[in-house]
């Protein structure tokens, strides 16, 4: 689970690593509030999870009332979402740090670059000798002198080694006690008296841990639209697109070469969701939040081994007697039970194929698409 910056921040700060004064506002009317809280100039910052908000104006500096009023207006109309008012920080360099885990060694990774800020990706990309990395065995953790080698290899002198190393070292902390997968400060201001604090922050939360954080949960600001969350909140994975054919697929991999077979054959998909593993007792629900989002066809294809065909069939079975669907279905419903569960599905008046491709092609004929 990502956390939104406003909670890394906080999460910073309980911690010990200084971040600037904000307040994080709903809508246009607390702004005022804010401004007086904050004062002038300050930072704007659109409390979205992808990263890049600089470059796609979506953290303004702002000098006056009137420039943060229209500019918190055209953010908070943008995104839909919260906005974080943060005071403003005169900085001299942008530190990039962060701390992941390095899945090859099974231990933390700490990154550190003195070209910091939203260039961080080119930096990688073009300087990656730039970008300083230790290793952390998690069974020891953190050491001091781990801390003070990353700072003293980045160029810093001893204030702002020591600083850096007390700042890395609270983040380790961070890292290990919210069970995290990512942990990222960018920028790391690093200002004119050589103190530090962190201007932005982004953390991970490893989602297997997430029931020893109940402090979190996921919201709407979470998602894109009503429906992504309303699947969430059910443990249903689900992606809104906007062509014609709604799928419904058990298993990841499935769903991608089905996804690519509509592709190929000339057809577009309208929303995709998973209803395999845990999910296969869902039907029902799946099903109705298919048809609420009113797609041409719905195409129902999944291949069971453990989780078995006729009791996913039957599950289908249920949903279009219980939702009666005035769309047409296309079902392909493989694997252990299969001969079972193509009678179930005949027995409400479906009429299930057994070969994938198949089912494309006609799910594609049926949305009116179809150029191969
Ligand atoms: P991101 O683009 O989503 O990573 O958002 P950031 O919070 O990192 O902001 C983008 C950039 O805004 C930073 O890298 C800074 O270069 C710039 N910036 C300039 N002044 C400030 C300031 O006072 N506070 C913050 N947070 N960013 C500033
Ligand atoms: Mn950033």
């Amino acid at each position: 689970m990502k956390l939104f910056e406003y909670q890394a921040k906080e999460l910073f700060a309980e911690h010990g690593i200084p971040v600037p004064d904000s307040t994080l506002i709903s809508c246009i009317s607390e702004l005022n509030k804010a401004l007086e809280e904050i004062g002038l100039p300050c930072v704007l910052k659109a409390q979205v999870l992808q990263g890049g908000r600089g470059k796609a104006g979506l953290v303004k500096l702002v000098r006056t009332k009137e420039e943060a009023s229209a500019e918190a207006e055209r953010i908070l109309k943008v995104t839909g979402k919260k906005l974080l008012v943060e005071g403003a920080v005169r900085f001299e360099k942008e530190m990039y740090l962060a701390i992941t885990v390095d899945p090859v060694s099974g231990s933390a990774l700490v990154m550190a670059c003195l070209e910091g800020g939203v260039e961080i990706e080119e930096i990688a990309r073009t300087k990656p000798e730039k970008i300083i990395k230790e290793k952390v065995d998690t069974s020891w953790g953190m050491m001091p002198f781990q801390a003070s080698n990353v700072m003293y290899s980045l160029g810093l002198d001893k204030n702002q080694a020591a600083e850096g190393s007390k700042i890395l070292l609270k983040l380790y902390e961070l890292f290990v006690k919210n069970d995290a997968e990512l942990v990222e400060i960018n920028p790391l201001m690093i200002l004119k008296d050589g103190t530090m604090i962190a201007a932005d922050g982004k953390v991970n939360l490893d989602d297997n841990a997430l029931f020893k954080h109940s402090r979190y949960s996921i919201t709407r600001d979470h998602f894109k639209n009503d429906l992504e969350y309303e699947a969430a909140q059910d443990g249903i994975p689900y992606i809104q697109f906007d062509g014609d054919i709604g799928l419904m697929v058990a298993g990841a991999g499935l769903a991608n070469v089905v996804y690519d077979l509509i592709s190929y054959y000339g057809g577009t998909v309208k929303n995709y969701l998973e209803f395999g593993g845990p999910n296969y007792h869902k039907a029902q629900k799946c099903m109705k939040m298919m048809l609420d989002n009113k797609p041409k066809c719905i195409l129902i294809a999944t291949f069971g081994t453990i989780a078995r065909a006729d009791v996913m069939a039957q599950g289908i079975v249920d949903a279009v007697r219980e939702l009666k669907p005035d769309i047409p279905i296309v079902a392909v419903i493989r694997g252990t039970g299969e001969e079972e569960a193509q009678e179930l599905l005949r027995s409400v008046g479906l009429n299930p194929l057994d070969d994938t491709e198949e089912a494309v092609k006609k799910a594609v004929e049926l949305a009116g698409g179809g150029s191969r």
